[in-house]
């Protein structure tokens, strides 16, 4: 264990801007709201910071976990940190510092043994039976080129949904992933600043053996963006540059990043699948992992709740209900289809509470919700007031679901 330190000295927590995909996970984790971010950065304010190290595990890169020794008034303030585009390097202490007292202040790894949890709804850690993932193998300074070997639409052609599934194929490099993993997409050009554009970051729609089994490739499904989430005219220039690519375009790619939202690699494990739009590509990935080794009586059950505007809005729906019924549970919540209700992953949830409230009571369940921000809270809702019908404490559940690993959520 560390020696205390100084109580000048400060052990400031810093992101490396290199290596951060501006993914907002650290934000959303930390219990204190130390985090925050403007279009250039993410930057932990060292008025706040506590050490906790809650933000550490779920960050998909490893960008959070930067610590410097510092004089604690010469600390770097949030305005410093924003301007940044690479970390600064180590700076000696004063000798009579390096040699001051011990403060009575917990060390941050002291506190690292017991992380609390955090703000966040979901699990920081992954499922105890998850594989091992690699994440940071190619960066932004050392990206790899990989090529299109397919781009085609995926919802009606008719409809405002412009989604496509897009498959990369590595050639001869490596690159081992894991269903719920997410790759970096470098676009072309620069920012409005005149800066090459961040990564912008797309969850694999395909398991960790390939888009095809057996080959080194793998695909997204990326939503055309051509307006905010307040319906203003925008233009997405990393999702409108990926739907336009053709066969045999070569694409700058960082990653595997994610080493949290993971599914388990037990047998028999159960999968609640809730999901909404192009949130749907992870749970393509490990209802498609299950799929290859249905034969091996390996497979526990896949209860899906997956919710679009319409059926020819929902991405993939066609192979979806090919699946067969034994397989998997299919629960569709569509919110503007003709002539139906309106409605909402949440409400299927409700509906189905007895097929959720029994896959809930086994502990080899894990519960994946991925979509859209606003889902969340709707969904933790649905899922208190179900394990409330039967008498159950949700809170409990609710703590034991995210320490075991078994709730995650990514949502953006
Ligand atoms: P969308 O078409 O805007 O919405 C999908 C469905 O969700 C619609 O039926 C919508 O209903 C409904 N919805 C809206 N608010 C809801 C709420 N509060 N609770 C439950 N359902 C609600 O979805 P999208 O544009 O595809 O967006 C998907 C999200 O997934 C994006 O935020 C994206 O960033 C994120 N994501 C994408 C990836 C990827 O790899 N591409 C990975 C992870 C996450 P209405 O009729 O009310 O609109």
């Amino acid at each position: 264990m560390n020696a205390p330190l100084p109580a000048e000295v400060l052990k400031q927590h810093l992101i490396d801007p290199e290596i951060c995909i501006r993914c907002n996970t650290c934000e959303e984790t930390c219990p204190i709201k130390a985090i925050t971010h403007d279009s250039n950065n993410y930057v932990v304010d060292p008025e706040i910071c506590n050490g906790c190290m809650a933000c550490v595990p779920p960050c998909p890169t490893g960008a959070i976990d930067n610590w410097r020794l510092m004089v604690r008034t010469e600390a770097y303030g949030l305005q410093e940190q924003l301007g940044w585009e690479e970390l600064p390097g180590e700076k000696a202490l004063p000798e009579a510092m390096a040699a001051a007292p011990a403060s009575d202040e917990p060390d941050a790894t002291e506190a690292a043994i017991a992380p609390p949890l955090s703000a966040a709804p979901g699990a920081t850690v992954p499922p105890w039976s998850a594989a091992h993932p690699y994440v940071n193998l190619y960066t932004h300074k050392a990206p790899m080129t990989a090529t299109v070997v397919g781009n085609y639409r995926v919802t009606g052609a008719d409809t405002e949904s412009d989604i496509h599934h897009i498959v990369l194929d590595f050639g001869e490099l490596p690159f081992p992933v894991l269903e719920g993993q997410s790759i970096g997409i470098l676009p072309p050009g620069v920012d409005a600043q005149g800066r090459p554009h961040h990564a912008r970051q797309y969850s694999l729609a395909s398991p960790r053996d390939g888009e095809r089994a057996g080959y080194n490739n793998l695909s997204l499904t990326v939503k055309r963006v051509t307006e905010d989430h307040a319906g203003a005219a925008a233009h997405g220039v990393c999702s409108n540059y990926l739907c336009d690519l053709a066969k045999n375009d070569k694409v700058q790619v960082i990653g595997p990043f994610g080493n949290t939202f993971l599914m388990p690699n037990h047998p028999r494990a159960n999968l609640i699948m809730i999901c909404t739009g192009t949130g749907s590509a992870p749970m393509r990935a490990m209802t498609e992992r299950y799929r290859r080794r249905i034969e091996t009586g390996e497979n526990g059950r896949l209860l899906l709740f997956f919710g679009a505007r319409t059926e020819r809005e929902l991405p993939y729906f066609g192979p979806l209900m090919k699946l067969p019924r034994d397989f998997i549970d299919i629960n569709l919540a569509l919110s503007r289809e003709t002539g139906q209700p309106k409605r909402y992953v949440q409400d299927l949830i409700r509906d189905r509470a007895d097929a959720v409230r029994e896959l809930l009571a086994d502990r080899n369940t894990c519960i994946y919700v991925c979509g859209l921000k606003g889902m969340e809270l709707g969904v933790l809702d649905a899922l208190r007031e179900v394990t409330l019908q039967a008498g159950q404490d949700w809170s409990i559940l609710h703590d034991a679901l995210r320490r075991e690993g078994r709730l995650h959520f990514e949502t953006y």
